[in-house]
């Protein structure tokens, strides 16, 4: 029998496809990794079942426990979903931007959310930092797993992802391609994959404009989610990445939908930042046919349906042009 002992055991082992579309005029081949197929639905599932079966063996989280994260994405579906196996409790804790429907998936899972005002400082005790520092701190039993400090974050993808891909390929990757948020995810994957090759895999990270990692000089807001900071996290490693592509919310969000209507990708705004900056660097390094590129797609479309699928939200944020250019004309083509 082929059967799932428990849910969280169809984790990881997602599928790598080939792009045909846009990346045309590209000799380059370029294949996407699609983390959207597991099964809360993101790359951050990986994250939560190390994170949490390490807090487990190291006493951190005992039965009974209580999982207290100040997170509003990918990250809490992650941990709810890990966490309700174990019996954990869990308290998210959110700005008051982050939409309705973000946090009703999260209490869809058994979560608690406790909401707090997005404009105060995070030393303010009303802030989502100290918030979910002083209900970690008073709450009997509860762990706080820190996704920005928790370097089993970064070790998921270097035993996980970085191995799937590698296999997957036959060993024939040469560059690796992925947005930073934390830096987990390039951090390990990219480790993986250049102790594999002997240090021959390339590896870009994709930032958006207004982002430390691109530019420190110019640290300002952005709509892309997920990805990009205004700080060093601990979890990022610079050391393994070779090249970081900026790629504006516009070039995103374009990209976003081409996905979506040429390629039947419905991702997320940091998987078309991501597809973005690898051929933005397949053109500017002129690859030929021998580069196989691998851009890690991090999360679904479905959660910003209201958003980068949304003419009038677009147009109203200033992409009237994306919107133009991916009209239904580009649908019969
Ligand atoms: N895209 C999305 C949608 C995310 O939620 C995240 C995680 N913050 C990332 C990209 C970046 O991944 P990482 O934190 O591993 O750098």
């Amino acid at each position: 029998m082929d059967i799932a002992n428990n849910i969280t055991e169809l984790i990881g082992g997602t599928p790598l496809v080939r792009l045909h579309h846009v990346t045309d005029g590209l000799r380059a081949q370029i294949a996407v990794k699609v983390e959207y197929f597991n099964p809360g639905g993101s790359s951050k599932d990986r994250i939560a079942e190390r994170i949490i079966s390490k807090a487990e063996e190291e006493g951190k989280l005992l039965p009974g426990g209580t999982i207290v994260e100040p997170t509003s994405g990918n990250t809490g579906v992650g941990l709810a979903l890990v966490a309700q196996l174990h019996g954990y409790r869990m308290i998210f804790v959110v700005p008051d931007k982050v939409s309705e429907d973000k946090r009703a998936v999260l209490q869809a899972y058994g979560a608690q959310v406790v909401v707090t005002p997005t404009e105060v400082e995070p030393s303010d005790p009303r802030s989502y930092y100290s918030v979910s520092d002083r209900l970690a701190a008073e709450i009997p039993g509860a762990y706080k797993p820190n996704q920005y400090q928790n370097m089993n974050g970064p070790e998921s993808h270097y035993h996980t992802t970085g191995p799937e891909i590698w296999e997957d390929t036959d060993r024939t990757i040469t560059h690796f391609v992925a947005g930073i948020g934390t830096g987990g995810t390039i951090s390990g994957t990219g480790r993986f994959l250049k102790d594999a090759s002997q240090g021959t895999v390339q590896v870009i990270g994709a930032d958006p404009e207004g982002s430390i990692y691109s530019n420190p000089a110019d640290v300002h807001q952005y709509f892309i989610e997920g990805v990009g900071e205004d700080f060093y996290p601990k979890t990022y490693d610079p050391s393994v990445v070779d090249e970081v592509v900026q790629v504006s919310d516009a070039e995103a969000f374009e990209m976003t939908r081409r996905l979506a209507r040429e390629e039947g990708l419905l991702v997320g705004g940091s998987s078309g930042m991501a597809v973005a900056a690898a051929v933005k660097s397949a053109k500017m390094h002129d690859l030929d046919e021998h580069a196989l590129m691998v851009v890690l797609l991090p999360d679904s479309g479905r959660g910003y349906l209201s958003k980068i699928f949304s003419d009038s939200w677009m147009q109203s944020h200033g992409f009237g042009a994306v919107v133009e250019r991916t009209s239904p004309a580009r649908m019969v083509r």
